[in-house]
């Protein structure tokens, strides 16, 4: 089975949130079992600077570049005009206005790839609206080659004037209520729901929220009309990547047998992060997070005071839109003896905080899967999180589940849920002996991606029809 897997960014080349994680590490998962994977990316400036031993060819007018690590052929698409630039989708101020542009000549390259060159895919599993419009693309090729769309968060649709509709090539028979039309734009994520084989989103839950109207974003409806072809797979966490007896970025590693260690990753996440070696007594809760709406981090900085009254400090690493970005510093300067807010994008700081701190946060107003507090679990830092989407399938509350509990949720997007969450989890660290043996447990949580690839692969089966 020849999976292309095509993805706008991809972990460790590129990456500005989860989807690049996934895309990082799911094509490894799919290769041990039995699937030849190519990846396809952009060739973005910060790949240019890694430097790597590539290829060049060219297929049609597309340039690309082919290199090959951990068993995955990696392919990427060098266009200097559109991709050789410092950010992947935006700069400070907003999105790049040729984004439409950008992201359909990636498309049409994956559809000229998939046609045209040697590695002969049976299956295209596309991701989110950069791709979307690649099962169009195909069928103007009459290409029959079966793709799986995978939605990893369907409030970001790809949305464009309809005048781009000529400058991307796409014939206007394409331009209605039940083709690319979205409320008089055009929506590349539509595209991808309404043309590909098959959909897939990032948990189960997810896959029950976005067909609702408080979840959907406005494409719940079209969404319902492909219902039995809508699965929630839940991702995967790349122990390769997160986890503290192999972190390359932490202080020092640690097993759940020696977790004791973890102790001196505190301490130095407190001075890197520019804390006083005072809070070290205190209870750290660590957030990673994109600076969005989504993420609920305002909740956050409305329950600053309450979270140091309570006896704890606070480590924010984000970056995003810039109200909140403001938030964090402005919280930051406020308590600069118990709140650290870093407002950028820091992979090393982000391994330090999962080994770092005591509990992790995520207090997010929806979340499709959420990888970080899979992550968590690996570090033996308790998740407290908004019980939604991902989170809702991954964490059994612990006031609940004494014995399955690894986690503390909330159900209200509100501060005062939040703060007695994180209240109940102070509780627990109180006692010394019950938070260890908690710690153990949740680090041997298996979150691998060993059963969620079977599923992707057994769908990609499924699809293909000639292979049982
Ligand atoms: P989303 O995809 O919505 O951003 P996820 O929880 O699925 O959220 O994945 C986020 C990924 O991005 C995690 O690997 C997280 O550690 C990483 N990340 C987010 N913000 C930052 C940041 N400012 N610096 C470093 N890593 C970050």
């Amino acid at each position: 089975m020849n999976v292309l897997y095509a993805s706008a960014e991809v972990a460790p080349f590129a990456k500005t949130g989860g989807l690049a994680d996934v895309a990082g590490s799911l094509p490894k998962a799919l290769t041990t079992l039995g699937c030849r994977v190519a990846v396809l990316m952009p060739f973005y400036k910060c790949v240019r600077g890694m430097g790597l031993d590539a290829r060049p060819f060219k297929i049609e007018e597309f340039d690309f570049l082919k290199h090959s690590e951990d068993g995955v052929e990696y392919v990427f698409l060098v266009n200097d005009r559109y991709y050789d630039r410092e950010n992947l989708y935006s700069e400070p101020h907003g999105d790049y206005a040729d984004n439409d542009m950008r992201f359909s000549h990636f498309s049409k390259a994956i559809a000229a790839f998939a046609a045209q060159s040697d590695f002969k895919p049976d299956i295209i599993n596309l991701n989110d609206w950069q791709t979307g419009l690649v099962p169009i693309y195909l069928k103007l090729r009459s290409s029959d080659i079966k793709t799986v769309f995978t939605i990893h968060n369907i409030g970001y649709q790809g949305l464009f004037g309809k005048d781009a509709l000529e400058r991307i090539g796409i014939p206007r028979k394409f331009y209605n209520i039940d083709g690319i039309e979205y409320y008089g734009k055009i929506s590349f994520l539509k595209a991808g729901i309404v043309y590909a084989t098959a959909l897939t989103t990032v948990s189960h839950g997810y896959s029950k929220e976005i067909i609702t109207q408080e979840f959907g974003c406005g494409m719940d409806g079209i969404l319902r009309t492909r219902l039995a072809d809508l699965h929630g797979i839940v991702n995967g966490a790349d122990y390769a990547v997160w986890d503290p007896s192999i972190d390359k970025h932490i202080k020092i590693n640690y097993t759940a047998e020696s977790i004791d260690k973890k102790d001196e990753c505190k301490k130095d996440l407190i001075k890197v992060a520019g804390l006083p070696d005072e809070v070290r007594s205190r209870p750290l809760i660590g957030v990673i997070s994109r600076l969005a709406e989504q993420k609920g981090i305002d909740l956050l900085v409305d329950a600053a005071e309450d979270i140091i009254d309570l006896g704890a400090s606070m480590i924010i690493l984000g970056t995003g839109d810039e109200k909140y970005n403001d938030l964090c510093r402005r919280i930051a300067n406020a308590h600069p003896q118990y709140i650290a807010s870093h407002v950028r994008f820091d992979n090393e700081l982000a391994h330090k905080i999962e080994a770092g701190s005591d509990m992790f946060a995520m207090p997010s107003r929806y979340e499709p899967c959420g990888l970080n507090q899979l992550y968590s679990f690996k570090y033996g830092t308790l998740p407290v999180v908004r019980a939604t989407g991902g989170l809702e399938d991954t964490i059994i509350d612990l006031c609940a589940d004494r014995e399955k509990g690894n986690g503390i949720k909330f159900y209200n997007a509100t501060k005062a849920d939040l703060v007695d969450a994180i209240g109940r989890a102070i509780e627990l660290y109180k006692d010394k002996a019950a938070w260890k043996t908690i710690q153990k447990r949740i680090m041997g949580l298996d979150f691998s991606w060993k059963a969620s690839a079977l599923h992707y692969k057994e769908l990609y089966e499924k699809l293909d029809g000639t292979r049982h």
